[in-house]
């Protein structure tokens, strides 16, 4: 029996577990490196498969509030012709159908709020110091001094986990793809109704509406050796990167100035080997599966991974057994989310045609829509 549990890091995956274990009166404590528990300014994609696991866990009203929940894309050729028709759900579809976007820090307010009112004791600016286990628990002491007994411990601490250093310091490390993504919010246009990818440009170029007002663009850069970029060389970049496009680029490209909040990212994957758990420490989200954005399925593969701990924690006393049916329920997708990912990246810089890269994501998008 569960009673006890730590979850360390507060990200989309910890915040998910600690609040779908607490729901079931699991007492859960959950820390978090960052003082100040920020998270930083840009927009993400929703898939289907996010927005329905969003809505298992009770916040696809919240996102539909206060980010975009929108109805098919609108693929692009790089000069801004329309290429075929967009892909529409039915009305009254279930989640699974739609798409959209939200700003990080709206989607961590919409998630620390309810983790807080579920009753999660919530300790910032500590993390583990050590861990020792034995059959029945785990004796952690955190960085402040203070120490506890826990039946378990998540790991929920993104792609760089401590936790996974400690409990399989051999693991593989991530690994760099020769692609960096770059982060823009902007107004976003009426007509800028649903997500558009634009296709057959030097660089993959998309948008995602994440409020009423807002959408993110993100461009997907070829950047062999993964340069730095200096701050103050941001603007003149993203504009030459972007110059070769028609559509709505040009208008997003002279809006480009000072105040424009701009996030780049060098993308990195890690897929570890089952099992992600060793005794009753576990990892969860990209402290596990870190994913490149292709594919914009990472936030949903992290919240599938709490409601599953916790359904599975709920199905029995042994704690061994539960662990090994999560590995059964969360292995194969998350290598689905990885690998696909990471082959989209690799088709991008060939300059694979389109039709491979689209039958390549509808492959697995539909694989995904099964129940996780
Ligand atoms: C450029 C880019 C674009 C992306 N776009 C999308 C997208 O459009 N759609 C999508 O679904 N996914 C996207 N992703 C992936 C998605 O962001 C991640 O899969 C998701 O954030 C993983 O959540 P997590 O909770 O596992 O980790 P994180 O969100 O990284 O959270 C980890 C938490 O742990 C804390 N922490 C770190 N170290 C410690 C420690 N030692 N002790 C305690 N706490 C610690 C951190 O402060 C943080 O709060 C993108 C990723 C990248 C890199």
């Amino acid at each position: 029996m569960i009673d006890s549990v730590l979850v360390v890091g507060g990200g989309i995956g910890g915040m998910t577990a600690a609040l779908a274990l607490a729901r079931r009166g699991v007492a859960v404590t959950l820390i978090d490196s960052d003082p100040n528990w920020r998270v930083y300014g840009a927009g993400i994609t929703i898939t289907g498969m996010s927005l329905r696991a969003f809505d298992d866990l009770g916040v696809l009203d919240d996102i539909r509030t206060r980010g975009f929940v929108h109805n098919g894309m609108r693929p692009k050729r790089f000069d801004g012709a329309a290429l075929g028709e967009p892909r529409f759900a039915p009305p009254g579809s279930p989640p699974i159908m739609y798409g959209g976007g939200v700003m990080r820090p709206v989607l961590h307010d919409i998630l620390s709020t309810r983790v807080r009112s579920a009753g999660v004791e919530v300790r910032l600016g500590v993390t583990v110091a050590t861990l020792d286990q034995d059959d029945d628990g785990v004796d952690v002491a955190l960085t402040d001094g203070t120490t506890a007994r826990y039946d378990l411990v998540v790991g929920a601490d993104g792609i760089f986990s401590k936790m996974r250093n400690m409990i399989f310091p051999d693991a593989a490390k991530p690994k760099f793809t020769d692609q960096g993504c770059w982060r823009i919010v902007a107004d976003r246009p009426p007509e800028i109704d649903r997500a558009e990818i634009y296709f057959g440009g030097p660089l993959k170029i998309g948008m995602s509406p994440i409020s009423q007002d807002e959408m993110y663009v993100f461009l997907l850069e070829h950047v062999p050796g993964n340069p730095w970029f200096a701050p103050k060389m941001h603007i003149e970049h993203l504009s030459a990167l972007m110059a070769p496009f028609g559509g709505i680029v040009p208008t997003i490209r002279a809006g480009l100035g000072e105040h424009s909040q701009i996030n780049y990212r060098p993308l990195e994957w890690l897929l570890l080997t089952d099992p992600w758990y060793l005794g009753r420490v576990v990892l969860i989200g990209d402290a596990a599966h870190a994913t490149t954005p292709h594919m914009a399925s990472g936030a949903g593969l992290a919240v599938e991974d709490g409601l599953v701990l916790a359904d599975e924690l709920a199905r029995t006393d042994d704690v061994a057994a539960a662990l090994r049916a999560f590995m059964d329920r969360r292995y194969e997708r998350a290598k689905l989310v990885v690998e696909t990912s990471v082959r989209q990246g690799e088709m991008e810089i060939a300059g694979a045609d389109r039709a491979l890269q689209t039958s390549v994501t509808i492959a697995a998008t539909q694989a995904l829509a099964q129940p996780y």
